[in-house]
């Protein structure tokens, strides 16, 4: 049979870069506690009618970028976004009528079929969260405050944050209106998809990377223009917060963001450009005030971000761990691996990570195998050790040796490995 590879577009994750993954979830989990989200899940999979009603038919994630199949009589979708199943979850948990303000945040595992390259993947990961129930620009903010520093936290180089505003009301009907006028006369200079675009949704145009159409739109008109009043002091209250916070930031009038549930404040936060070329937009956020209504729930406002956890670890490089356990247990002779496992065992009882030797290997090759675990104490256990009731004590670090009484062994394994600073895991609270 032919080696069964991982699906084109999705990848493992070994323990090696795990860990990274660990310590990035758990620098966004600690921030976003700080603002007062809490975590939320909702299923992988969700009606394919929730994504087409809230992501819009009209763009490229409805378009073919979303996994969906029948099953029986299911019409499902792999979830391709965080935002809709939350939203959907509002709605059907009657949230509204239990707090007026609601902060989520979620993690996981998001599903769009494009084109695979660095930092744009198959099956990729969000950090996301939302805020319901606050119409004000202060949330929008405080969401972009916490990004800020999630980004600078975890070491992001070079963030960039830039907001646009998209209205609301029929100031999107009426820019649509006036990007048709202006793009008509261009048609035939644009790509394929901007042509059929100026049909079905023409702010999209300005979205295009295409340069075609990077070309067509730069004398575009833009959407603060048609800006209401209303519209328009949302966003000046937005940049004046921003100022407040010292959060530099630039107003980005092609900025119209992929999805079609978007009102009034939209943003991306871009970092890393060294690492991450092109596709350096790491958070994608905007305000969808209109979405918990359509969704049949009551009207209100809402706001959201969803950060690549993928490409924010290409951007932030994490550490990798040390080591992987802090002792080694090497029983030598089958009589010892009895007595063996019980020393690891009651070592782990007072939170030192140990690995034993299960294998019956030879001490040059046990040596080897602490040595490429990071173990700083190797605790030997022959037959002579056994007979004479001592521990054989080995520090990988100090290159010394001594020997240990067998019942004293645990107690003096711990201080030293505390001394040292090696004891990672906290003390079983039992
Ligand atoms: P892009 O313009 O890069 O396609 P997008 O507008 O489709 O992004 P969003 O739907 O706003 O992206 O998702 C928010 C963030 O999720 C993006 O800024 C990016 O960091 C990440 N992301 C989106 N699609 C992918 C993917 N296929 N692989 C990896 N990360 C992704
Ligand atoms: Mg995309």
């Amino acid at each position: 049979m032919d080696p069964v590879r991982a699906v084109k577009g999705m990848y493992d994750v070994l323990p090696e870069d795990s860990i990274k993954w660990q310590r990035v979830e758990a620098a966004f989990a600690r921030t976003a506690a700080l603002y007062g989200f809490r975590e939320m899940r909702t299923p992988l999979l969700e009606p394919t009618r929730l994504f087409v009603r809230t992501v819009g038919e009209a763009t490229d994630i409805v378009e073919k970028e979303m996994y969906s199949f029948a099953h029986h009589d299911e019409e499902l979708t792999l979830r391709p976004e965080g935002t809709a199943g939350a939203a959907r979850a509002y709605v059907e948990h009657h949230v509204h009528a239990k707090e007026a303000v609601t902060r989520w945040y979620y993690l996981g595992p998001m599903f769009r079929a494009e084109k695979p390259q660095r930092g744009r993947y198959r099956q990729f990961s969000q950090a996301g969260g939302e805020i319901f129930g606050d119409p004000g620009p202060g949330c929008d903010a405080e969401m972009i405050d916490m990004l800020v520093g999630f980004l600078k936290a975890i070491g992001v180089p070079g963030v960039e944050v830039l907001v646009n505003s998209i209205g609301s009301g029929d100031t999107r009907q009426r820019f649509r209106d006036a990007l048709r006028a202006h793009f008509e006369p261009k048609k035939a200079l644009l790509s394929e998809d901007s042509q059929r675009r100026l049909e079905t949704n023409p702010l999209r145009i300005l979205d295009s990377k295409d340069p075609r159409d990077v070309d067509a739109s730069k004398d575009a008109p833009t959407i603060l223009e048609h800006l209401s009043a209303e519209d328009r002091a949302h966003f000046d209250g937005l940049r004046s917060l921003l100022d407040a916070l010292g959060i530099a930031h630039k107003v980005d009038t092609r900025l119209v963001r992929g999805l079609d549930y978007y009102t009034r404040t939209i943003f991306e936060i871009k970092g890393a450009t060294q690492k991450l070329g092109a596709g350096n937009t790491l958070v994608g956020g905007g305000r969808y005030d209109n979405m918990i209504a359509e969704l049949g729930g009551p009207s209100v406002p809402a706001i959201g971000f969803a950060a690549g956890l993928d490409r924010l670890l290409i951007a932030a490089e994490p550490a990798g761990a040390a080591a992987v356990v802090d002792a080694f247990v090497a029983p030598l002779g089958a009589a010892a691996m009895g007595p063996a496992l019980v020393l690891a065992r009651e070592l782990r009882d007072k939170g030192v990570s140990v690995e034993a030797d299960t294998r019956g290997a030879s001490l040059k090759a046990l040596l080897r195998r602490a040595n490429s675990l990071g173990a700083r104490l190797v605790l030997i256990l022959g037959e002579g050790e056994l007979g004479r009731g001592v521990v054989t004590l080995k520090d990988l670090a100090g290159h010394a040796q001594e020997e240990l009484p067998k019942d004293r062994a645990v107690a003096i394994v711990t201080d030293r490995l505390a001394a040292a600073g090696a004891v990672r895991r906290e003390e079983p609270s039992s």
